[in-house]
């Protein structure tokens, strides 16, 4: 994994830097519904579908919980890893390709394997499957589909419904609690979330068990307070931003009490305002 390319890369060696009590902690399979299960742990979580046609990843964490990975999808008893969906191209999404690739066919959009060969990534990292807006995997007696959705935590993110148990995979579309991260140089904005995140809660069901990139297992109240915090939050930074005060104005002012809750140690309250600021501020520019 190459962390020093980018600013974007700078704020994830920091991020890591400050976790090293997760960092060491182990995987752990939960049980979400039927036969999918969620892989909690250090980086992005992992939904795992398993059953008679064996094993079905959605993101596979750092290259360093490979191994974890391997022996807690064993655990599970129920064949080979036969396919890997990547939600998006960042490291604790993807780290483990290279490990799991070589064998297992990797299916992501198309801008997740640019971004990962642009990064240098060896070639068994590479998604061998790409599309540009959905596809449909035919497993474990359900099918599981893959959708894109534009300009939104990048430029390359899916999420992954399994249609028949009803479960929903987010990916870094939703930090389920927190604060998100917006990865604006790799094509992120922040009207482009809410889009989605609008788009999303129009099509789920009450019943839905969702699994957000971040953050633990979660239903659609969940989803829509993440949704109304990213709204109103960025509806306040908007207006400084309108009243011509600068990003570090705004800092100094801080948002209400009432979102303290929301910061985390990536994504700090500082962080989330900067991050509109410059999503907005380039949406004004015309970019
Ligand atoms: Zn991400």
């Amino acid at each position: 994994m190459k962390l020093c390319a980018s600013p974007n890369r700078r704020w994830w060696v920091a991020a890591l830097a400050l976790l090293p009590g997760l960092l060491a902690a182990q995987l752990t399979t939960r049980h979400v519904k039927g036969h999918i299960y969620m892989l909690e742990g250090p980086g992005g979580n992992i939904a795992v579908s398993a059953g008679p046609d064996g094993i079905l990843i959605v993101d596979d964490k750092y290259s360093r919980t490979a191994e974890q990975i391997k022996a807690a999808l064993a655990d599970l008893d129920k064949g080979d890893l036969q396919f890997i969906l990547n939600t998006h191209y960042h490291g604790d999404h993807t780290g483990s390709n290279a490990f799991f690739g070589g064998e297992t066919p990797i299916l992501a959009h198309e801008n997740v394997r640019r971004r990962l060969m642009d990064e240098g990534q060896p070639a068994q990292a590479w998604p061998v499957i790409t599309f540009p807006a959905q596809l449909s995997v035919y497993f474990n007696g359900e099918r599981v589909q893959a959708m894109h959705y534009p300009a939104s935590h990048t430029d390359g993110d899916i999420v992954v419904a399994f249609t028949g148990s009803n479960v929903m995979a987010l990916g870094d579309l939703f930090f389920s609690g927190m604060f998100p991260y917006v990865d604006i140089p790799s094509g992120g904005r922040v009207s482009g979330l809410i889009e989605s995140l609008d788009k999303l809660l129009l099509q789920l069901s009450d019943d839905v068990r969702i699994i957000p990139g971040h953050g633990p297992l979660s239903d659609l109240d969940d989803l829509r307070e993440y949704r109304d915090m990213i709204v109103q939050t960025s509806a306040i930074i908007r207006a400084e931003m309108a009243r011509g005060r600068t990003v570090a104005q705004t800092q100094r002012k801080g948002l209400p009490k009432k979102w303290a809750a929301w910061s985390w140690s990536f994504i700090p309250e500082r962080r989330w305002i900067e991050i509109v600021y410059e999503s907005y501020g380039l949406e004004a520019a015309g970019s």
